[in-house]
Parts: structure tokens; C-alpha cells; sequence
């Protein structure tokens, strides 16, 4: 801690709350620019060891600990959408699928960027976020991603199939080897095994987690990662913010309150909206811009799957991701995988159902079940799936959001969880997309299995998104958004937003490559510390 932080009983000159892909680069570029740091996150710190071998060992796996799970996979069920994201020391990169992609061009286009070519805005910003995060591309498709080109290119007739960036190590497979990236600042690494467990922890540790650049950098650089740290209330004081936080696990639960000169706030789109709302429903942020929590964006997402009837190591081998192909002008789709053995999500499916309201989706399924029974349930097992399973995340940019808020939860003792609304005349999210099921369809006649849809959509008609963005939108002034277009709070001077809340559009692809683009835009322009204050 500098002696200006300490003499004024601050712990340092910049909170971030969040280890994510916001929180990690916002973490760097403080230290660099000679500001004591402190992160505060509330999930686990992990080493290659500590992962779950698969995601059936849910106490490792999945976070939820009020119930004694202290993993790095959140699940947040939400009215309008099932949202996947990630929590721990990395946030999201821990649990992600590697993929490092640049939207389409014209995603730049659209009005809710604000003024401005934001694509060559952010051209350097995505050159260095690559290079910071390892992005190459990937040196070998999955089983399922050739179908998935076959499939594509038999509909279309021209080949849209396109391999992707990824951030892993590929290295000699499972040897270890000095850093590669850093000129030696970084920590060594280990060459990819195609094992395919990218999204319950490298167990090996070839997956450019953000502890492996970003943060590790940082740390070499002072800043102070405090971890299972939960950020309950950020408040205005004299010349500076204090964050009230508490131990986020256990019986006893220890409080205590941070203080520093600036915050910038990285929780991810759940935990950054929850945070602010909170804050300003005790009083403490009361004059945050009334459209906090609109704008929330599936990316226009849906979860599909298709199974073989037999288990093969070839359905799971390689990185969780390895390409992707437009299914038509605004669909992208990817081949997602996890390994074998790691069957805890396939629970959250049921048979693809007929779109409709849901007397109609239900009767879907029960048609499906009486249709083809000792089949399905085989298939509903849930011992096994995932060595024979292709997953399908179709992505498009088309627009529809939804707005979050604070509810009173009984269940909570008279605390709050967040919720969904569609704003007056906002249509659900994307949840049906036809060409997603057509191909789910000829993707399990080829696999000789059943086609697949999320258990959300089954029951709720809404979809499951693992790339949640936007509640605190970017706009010129608090009436139309949260922060201005450099990451500044609206009338909060010295409160910033870095992550993927500001997002402003449904990218239409994998979004972490332009949120750690934009947390450097962001972060490009708060100044240099000054020698002394
Ligand atoms: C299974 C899965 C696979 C994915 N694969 C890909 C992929 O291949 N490519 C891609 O681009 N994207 C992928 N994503 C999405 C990607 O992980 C997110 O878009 C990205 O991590 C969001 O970055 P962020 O900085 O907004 O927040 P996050 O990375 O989510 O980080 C937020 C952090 O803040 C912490 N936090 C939250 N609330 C608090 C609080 N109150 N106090 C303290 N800490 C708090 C959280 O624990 C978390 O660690 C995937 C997501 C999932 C779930
Ligand atoms: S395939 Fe296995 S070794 Fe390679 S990055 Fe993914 S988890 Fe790590």
C-alpha cells in the first residue's frame, strides 16, 4: 500500500470488484499506471489441482454456497433466460470455452454504440487484448465440428465453416515448458492434451486463464487479489468510495469495509447490475441513472444438442470449442463439448420441443417421450451423456433485451435476488431459432441419436445464454445510460464500469475478446497516477 493510501486510512488508491475479463485487464493497467490496487472477488482462487475431474463433483463444480458448492460455474435461473457464468479468481475465463473472436463488422454499426467508429476504436484494443490473452488458432477440429461443417455446407451450399482463436497453450502436449508469452514475466505452461474439460477447469493448465496474464502480471506489479470477498454496498465518502464486503461462504461471515480513492466495478453483468442495485436501494448510490439494469442481452442465444447412441472418445476429444459456421446471414453456431464424464448440465435438457406457448411445448414433450420411450429415457440417464453428446451454442445480433431488478425473496429472510421483466412492448428473447433446430435435427440423425433443447426453454419458453451483456449501457448522458463512453459513472466521479454490462448489442459471437477490448479502451483513458496529491 503507497503512504498517500495508508495516511489517508484507505487500503488503496483503486477497488475492483471482480477478477474477470473487466476486473483482470482493469487490475494491469491500474498497477502500470502506478495505482495501488486491490481486487476484491468472491470466488476461489484455483491451481491446475484443484479442478473437479468432471462436473459431477458438484461441491467443485458449480457455485452456489449457501449449499456447500464452491466451484466455478454459476447458474442463475432468470424468468426470462437461464444464465451460465463463471465466478472465482479469473471470473469467466476459468470456466470458458477458450473462443476469442471479433463480432462482425456490422455489429459496429448499430445505433447503440453512440457516436463514432467504434470498430476502429477499438482495432488496437482487440490487438492487444489478443495478445495479452494467446489467441491463435486452433490447431485441430472436433468430431462434431465436422459434421457440423458437412451439415452447413449440404444447407447452404457454400462453405461458411471458419476455425477460431483460441486462448490455450498448445505446446508439446502435457509438457511443461517456460513461460512463451511474456518474455519470461509470465508463469510456465503446459501443452494442450485435447483432454476437453475447458469449461470445469484445465486441469493441465494450457487454458490462458486471466490468473496466467492479466492478473498475474498485475500481482508481479503489487495489486492484491483478496478472493472469496463478496461486495455487498459501494457508498460515497469524503473523497474517495468505501465497499462494505463480507466473507462469501460459511456460518460466520465476516464484514469489513474497503476503502480507496476510485472503484471500478468488474462483477460481470449479474453481479456489477445486483451490486449498484443494491447500493442504490440502501441509499448509498441514489443518483444512478434510472436506466441501471436495462438493456440486459442474451446475445440472441440458444443451447441445443444432439446425441449418439454409443459412447466414443472421438465425440469429446479436443478444446471445448475449435470453430464455428454462419447457418445463415445472423446464426452463428459452434460444436461445444465438454468431457467425458462431465454429464451435470445435460440434466438441464429435455427433447427439442415445438415452439408455442406452453400447453404446446409440453404436449411436445410428452409426444417425444410416448413416441420413442425406452429410447429417451435411456438418453434422460444421466450417467454417461456427455461422452456421446455434441452440444450446439447458436449466436445471432439480432436485437431484444430484457431489464433486471431487485425482488424481495422470502426465502432469503427478507433479502433481495435479481429478476426479469421485459420492458412494455420488448419481445421475450430469442429462444426458437429455426435453422439451430433444422441443424440439431441432421445433426443427430448423423450421430443416430435424438435432438436436444435447454430444459429452460422446454418449461419457460426462454433460452439458456452463457453470454449475458449490457445493464449498465454507455450513453452520453444518465438519462439513456449508466456510464459515459469511457467507463465513467454518470455523476459519480471516480466510479468506473469495466466489463461486460456495457456492452451495448447482441455481438452474435463469443463476447470476451471485445469485453477485454473494451476494459482497455475504458482503462486507456484514466490517467497516470500522479507523483504526489
Ligand atoms: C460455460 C461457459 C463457456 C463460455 N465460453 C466462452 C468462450 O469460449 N468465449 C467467450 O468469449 N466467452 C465465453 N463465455 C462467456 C464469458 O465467460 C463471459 O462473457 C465473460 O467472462 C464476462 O466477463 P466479465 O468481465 O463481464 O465478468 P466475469 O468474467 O463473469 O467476472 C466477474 C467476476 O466478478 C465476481 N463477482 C460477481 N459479483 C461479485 C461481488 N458482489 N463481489 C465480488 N466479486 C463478484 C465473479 O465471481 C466473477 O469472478 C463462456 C461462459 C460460460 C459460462
Ligand atoms: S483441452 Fe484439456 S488441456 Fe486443452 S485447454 Fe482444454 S482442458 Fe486444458
Amino acid at each position: 500500500m503507497s503512504v498517500e493510501a495508508e495516511g489517508r486510512g484507505r487500503d488503496a488508491d483503486f477497488l475492483v470488484v471482480g477478477s474477470g475479463f473487466g476486473g483482470s485487464v482493469a487490475a494491469l493497467r491500474l498497477a502500470q499506471k502506478g495505482y495501488d490496487v486491490v481486487v476484491l472477488e468472491q470466488g476461489r482462487r484455483w491451481r491446475a489441482d484443484d479442478f473437479p475431474r468432471t462436473n459431477m463433483e458438484l461441491r467443485r463444480y458449480l457455485w452456489a454456497p449457501r449449499l456447500g458448492c464452491r466451484g466455478i460455474q454459476s447458474v442463475t435461473p432468470l424468468r426470462h433466460a437461464l444464465v451460465l457464468h463463471g465466478t472465482g479468481v479469473g471470473g469467466g475465463s476459468l470456466v470458458y470455452a477458450n473462443v476469442l473472436i471479433q463480432p462482425d463488422a456490422q455489429v459496429f454499426r448499430r445505433p447503440e454504440w453512440g457516436a463514432g467508429d467504434w470498430e476502429e476504436r477499438l482495432r488496437h484494443h482487440y490487438r492487444e487484448a489478443r495478445r495479452m490473452l494467446g489467441a491463435v488458432p486452433c490447431p485441430a477440429l472436433g468430431r462434431t465440428d465436422e459434421l457440423l461443417r458437412d451439415i452447413v455446407h449440404g444447407m447452404r451450399g457454400t462453405d461458411e465453416h471458419r476455425v477460431h482463436d483460441v486462448g490455450v497453450f498448445f505446446g508439446a502436449a502435457g509438457v511443461e515448458r517456460a513461460d512463451p508469452y511474456f518474455g519470461g514475466e509470465g508463469p510456465a505452461r503446459t501443452g494442450c492434451t485435447r483432454c476437453g474439460a475447458c469449461m470445469i477447469g484445465c486441469p493441465v493448465g494450457a487454458k490462458n486463464t486471466l490468473d496466467r496474464n492479466y492478473l498475474w502480471l498485475a500481482e508481479r506489479l503489487g495489486v492484491r487479489v483478496v478472493p472469496e470477498t463478496e461486495a455487498l454496498t459501494i457508498r460515497p465518502e469524503a473523497d474517495g468510495w468505501a465497499v462494505e464486503t463480507r466473507r462469501s461462504w460459511g456460518l460466520r461471515r465476516p464484514r469489513r469495509t474497503w476503502r480507496a480513492r476510485r472503484v471500478v466495478v468488474s462483477a460481470g453483468v449479474l453481479g456489477t447490475v445486483e451490486l449498484l442495485l443494491r447500493s442504490r436501494r440502501a441509499g448509498a448510490l441514489t443518483g444512478l441513472s434510472p436506466r441501471l439494469g436495462d438493456f440486459v442481452r442474451t446475445n440472441s442465444e440458444s443451447i441445443l444438442a444432439a446425441d449418439a447412441t454409443e459412447a466414443d472418445p472421438s465425440w469429446t476429444e479436443g478444446v471445448a470449442i475449435t470453430s464455428g459456421v454462419h447457418a445463415d446471414e445472423r446464426t452463428h453456431l459452434e460444436m461445444v463439448r465438454f468431457n467425458a464424464g462431465s454429464d451435470a448440465l445435460l440434466w438441464l435438457t429435455l427433447p427439442l420441443v415445438e415452439e408455442g406457448g406452453t400447453l404446446a411445448r409440453a404436449t411436445s414433450v410428452l409426444g417425444a417421450l410416448l413416441r420413442r420411450p425406452m429410447r429417451l429415457l435411456r438418453s434422460l440417464w444421466p450417467s454417461g451423456r456427455a461422452a456421446r453428446t455434441g452440444i450446439i451454442l447458436a449466436m445471432q445480433s439480432t436485437d431484444g433485451h430484457l431489464t433486471l431488478e431487485l425482488r424481495p425473496r422470502w426465502w432469503r429472510l427478507g433479502g433481495t435476488s435479481l429478476g426479469s421483466r421485459l420492458p412494455e412492448g420488448q419481445a421475450p428473447p430469442v429462444a426458437h431459432i429455426p435453422v439451430a433446430r433444422a441443424v440439431a435435427r441432421r445433426l443427430a440423425e448423423r450421430m443416430g441419436g435424438e435432438a436436444w433443447g435447454s430444459l429452460h426453454e422446454a418449461v419457460l419458453g426462454a433460452p439458456a445464454t452463457a453470454h449475458i451483456l449490457g445493464g449498465c449501457r454507455m450513453a452520453a448522458t444518465p438519462d439513456a445510460g449508466v456510464v459515459d463512453f469511457e467507463g465513467r459513472v454518470h455523476g459519480h466521479p471516480g466510479l468506473y464500469v469495466a466489463d461486460g454490462s456495457v456492452v451495448p448489442v447482441n455481438l452474435g459471437v463469443n463476447p470476451s475478446l471485445t469485453i477485454t477490448a473494451l476494459a482497455e479502451h475504458i482503462l486507456a483513458h484514466v490517467p497516470e497516477r500522479p507523483a504526489s496529491r
